[in-house]
């Protein structure tokens, strides 16, 4: 059983997860206007993981006995001044998520709430992943940028990404 509080914090972050998805496929179509088909597919995928973690949410809610409200989603930024500047935003806004987790984490302690506390163990796991991979793409461009053809052989690397559903 949810309390209010739990449900109205999980509803939020049904939404927070959705406009991630949103705000990375918009990321994915001005990497596609940029010529970099690899990192928009890369992209894609990033958003589509992104819908499985607000799923996961939706799916919590309904499963304590409470009532998922849908609000609605911020519009996107379209534009990024650089490639560079879309991945140091992917990173930045994953900071931001792993606080918004981190808090839900601190709401559940405070309402002595067992499930969700444990339901939340592995956004805090995905979190450290999703930080780690975003930091960790951010390099590799910058160091492709120090050779001619460094842009081009990142986005190549970066369309094998494949799309698997979290566990
Ligand atoms: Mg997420």
């Amino acid at each position: 059983m949810l309390s209010d509080r739990m449900q109205e914090a999980l509803n939020g972050q049904i939404n927070a997860e959705t406009y991630s998805s949103y705000l990375y496929l918009s990321m994915a179509a001005y990497l596609h206007s940029e010529g970099l088909s690899g990192c928009a597919s890369w992209m894609r995928v990033q958003a589509r993981e992104e819908l499985v973690h607000a799923m996961k949410f939706f799916d919590f809610v309904n499963e304590q006995g409470g009532r998922v409200l849908l609000a609605a989603i911020e519009q996107p930024p379209s534009d990024w001044d650089s490639p560079r500047a879309v991945f140091e935003a992917v990173l930045a806004h994953e900071k931001k998520v792993t606080g918004l987790i981190g808090d839900l984490v601190e709401l559940a302690r405070q309402e002595d709430d067992q499930a969700t506390g444990a339901f939340l163990e592995w956004f805090v796991a995905e979190q450290v992943e999703e930080e780690e991979s975003a930091a960790g793409v951010l390099q590799k461009l910058q160091v492709s940028e120090r050779s001619p053809e460094g842009l081009s052989e990142f986005d190549a690397r970066m369309g094998q990404r494949e799309f698997h559903a979290p566990s």
